[in-house]
């Protein structure tokens, strides 16, 4: 997969994409990631790419001529699957957003900052929106950041263990169940017998049953 991000703070990104599974997956070659300094496409001798809002009211806009440019000068190179941006109004990303989109090959993703981006863009180039919660922060990097990660772990080949992200919380509609390492015993505090005790079946019965009832206790409402 590669992913194309325009954003005013690429440096953000230099912490959660140089770490961990995303670092391995770009090792691997199995994800790309692209940062683009939006103020490169300004035509203005500042590099300005925000203005004011017509009709007056606080917080500035993100301006219309160098996103699209940005986003042409990336489309004469490739198609893409999607053009996201990011917005606390979005679809909501889960679990099934996240497997779903983790099957694309070539995206963007747009990072809005100030009070977002000219509605224009939202309508004519920006082909999904994506909120990662009902919160307002201040720029779409961390949102992005989340985005990006949730994808990449995805990837086939991209996790160690194949099985390990569909073991995780969500794939199968229920939230993961406890786990426990060594010591067995904490000062007292016991794993559960059933763990030590080599038979799979049960075992798996018991996660089983513990997911089912973490999810009730925990996600009644939403899965
Ligand atoms: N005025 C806007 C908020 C702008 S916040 C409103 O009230 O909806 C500035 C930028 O941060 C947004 O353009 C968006 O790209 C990003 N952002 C803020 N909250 C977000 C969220 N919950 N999910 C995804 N992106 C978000």
């Amino acid at each position: 997969m590669r992913i194309d991000i325009i954003t005013i703070f690429p440096e953000m990104f230099e912490g959660p994409f140089n770490h961990s599974i995303i670092q391995r997956a770009k090792d691997k070659k199995l994800a790309e990631i692209h940062l683009h300094q939006l103020r490169d496409y300004s035509t203005d001798k500042h590099n300005k790419v925000d203005d004011y809002a017509f009709s007056g009211g606080a917080g500035m806009v993100m301006m219309i001529e160098p996103i699209v440019a940005c986003i042409e000068s990336l489309q004469k190179e490739r198609d893409y699957d999607e053009i996201i941006y990011t917005s606390p109004d979005g679809i909501m990303l889960d679990q099934p957003v996240a497997n779903s989109m983790s099957l694309l090959e070539n995206v963007i993703i747009l990072c809005g900052h100030y009070k977002g981006i000219d509605e224009r863009i939202r309508e004519h180039f920006i082909t999904k929106e994506i909120s990662i919660g009902n919160y307002v922060l201040s720029g779409g990097e961390l949102a992005a950041a989340v985005i990006v990660d949730s994808l990449v772990r995805l990837i086939p080949g991209v996790l160690g263990n194949e099985v390990s992200a569909l073991s995780d919380s969500f794939q199968n509609n229920m939230v993961a169940p406890p786990v426990y390492t060594k010591p067995r015993n904490f000062r007292g505090l016991e794993v559960p017998e059933i763990l030590l005790s080599g038979n799979e079946k049960l075992i798996e019965e018991w996660k089983y049953e513990q997911s089912l009832k973490r999810t009730k206790e925990r996600r009644h409402d939403s899965i």
